[in-house]
């Protein structure tokens, strides 16, 4: 049994599909469904046995512990968190409630489950936080990618309670002995990406007729990893990753903005072609993001070497099963776009801005 946090959300739910794809291990799925947590991604699961599905706030620390003491699992993988940076402008305090607090609350749980043990269970059990690579802060165009040793810079109420929570996990293996292990990855794409952040989002406007918006000059440079390559590599990590220890995880693929969004638009004008003209036509640049980060990019080697971990997909393979998955999932899509979501983008950034992530 594993415990699971966000599971409903886009990494999360790739996680418990792919995991109950391969394995009977049972995950018990802990998520407070936010406007970005949906049921819907899970639905292939109604009815089987090895999902449980809790809905309950990983700052509710009571909830987590009882959680913890009647399913016994032998590991804990933290997904949930406010994700989304340009929420995290517009209202910060969710983004330290969850990501900060509520990574507070379930090593506070953690500790006090993992110390009951017994001598066997506790040297197997695993405590492994999800985080990003916005925690290192921004590269200039002729930097080294970010490795583990890179120091942490967090420009982005985001990214700051994110490496706030990395600084949690890693204080409790250091003075605790919890046995933790973080991960630190690229920009993902792939199914069930809320669409919100970029690739998703160019998809869903590009097919609706609106304006493609790019940030800028879109020169901003990011590492893409499919969403499937990054659950491959967290179950490494959880299988043979060292206790304490962080692992970057990326794709190796470099790209600005602007490039992906023209890539989007070819795939798009070769599968579903509009009847005059290109969507490259749609693209429009607005107003940057304030302290948009220039450039990210991930030194994968450590994760590569040590736990034999190589992404599946290259960018175009992924970017194209991502674009014909969007093309067959119009239903989720409209679903989606029907909720919160609408209402959030009309009032805060309609159109205005291009998110990324
Ligand atoms: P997401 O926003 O799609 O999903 C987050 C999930 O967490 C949602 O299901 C939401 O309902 C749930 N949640 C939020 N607050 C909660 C709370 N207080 N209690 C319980 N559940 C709560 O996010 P994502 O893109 O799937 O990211 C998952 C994790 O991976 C995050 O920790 C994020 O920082 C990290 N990450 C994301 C990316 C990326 O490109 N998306 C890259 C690197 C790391």
């Amino acid at each position: 049994m594993i415990l699971v946090t966000g599971g409903a959300g886009f990494i999360g739910s790739n996680f418990v599909l792919g995991w109950l794809a391969q394995c009977d291990e049972p995950v018990i799925n802990l998520d407070k469904l936010t406007y970005a947590g949906n049921l819907g991604n899970l639905q292939s699961l109604a009815g089987d046995p090895r999902h449980i599905f809790v809905k309950g706030d990983i700052c509710d620390e009571e909830l987590v512990a009882s959680l913890l003491a009647q399913h016994k699992p032998r590991a804990i993988l933290n997904f949930a968190a406010e994700s989304h940076v340009d929420r995290s402008i517009h209202g910060p305090r969710d983004f330290v409630i969850t990501n900060v607090n509520g990574a507070f609350a379930l090593l506070e749980a953690a500790r006090g489950y993992w110390q009951g043990l017994d001598d066997r269970d506790k040297a197997a059990f695993r405590f492994l936080h999800v985080s990003t690579d916005e925690v290192y802060g921004t590269l200039g165009p002729e930097d080294a990618p970010f490795t583990e040793t890179t120091a942490y810079a967090p420009n982005s109420p985001y990214s700051a309670s994110k490496a706030a929570s990395d600084h949690l996990v890693r204080a409790y293996h250091h003075t605790y002995g919890l046995p933790t292990l973080t991960t630190n990855c690229s920009n993902n794409y792939g199914p069930y990406h809320f669409p919100e952040k970029l690739i998703p989002l160019i998809i869903a406007n590009a097919r609706q007729g609106k304006p493609l918006p790019i940030y800028g000059d879109g020169q901003q440079v990011r590492d893409w990893l499919y969403v499937a390559d990054h659950c491959t590599a967290i179950r490494r990590v959880l299988d043979a990753g060292r206790c304490g220890e962080t692992y970057n995880i990326g794709g190796w693929n470099e790209m600005a903005n602007l490039d992906v969004v023209r890539i989007l638009c070819g795939i798009l004008d070769e599968l579903t072609p509009k009847a005059a003209g290109s969507y490259l036509d749609q693209i429009v640049h607005v107003q940057d993001r304030p302290g948009h980060d220039r450039r990210y990019a991930i030194d994968a080697r450590k994760i590569e070497r040590e736990l034999g971990w190589r992404p599946v997909e290259t960018f175009e393979s992924g970017i194209r099963k991502t674009v014909e998955w969007y093309l067959a999932h119009d239903d989720w899509v409209r679903n989606v776009q029907s909720g919160d979501y609408l209402g959030w983008m009309d009032t805060n950034y309609a159109n205005r801005a291009t998110p990324e992530r």
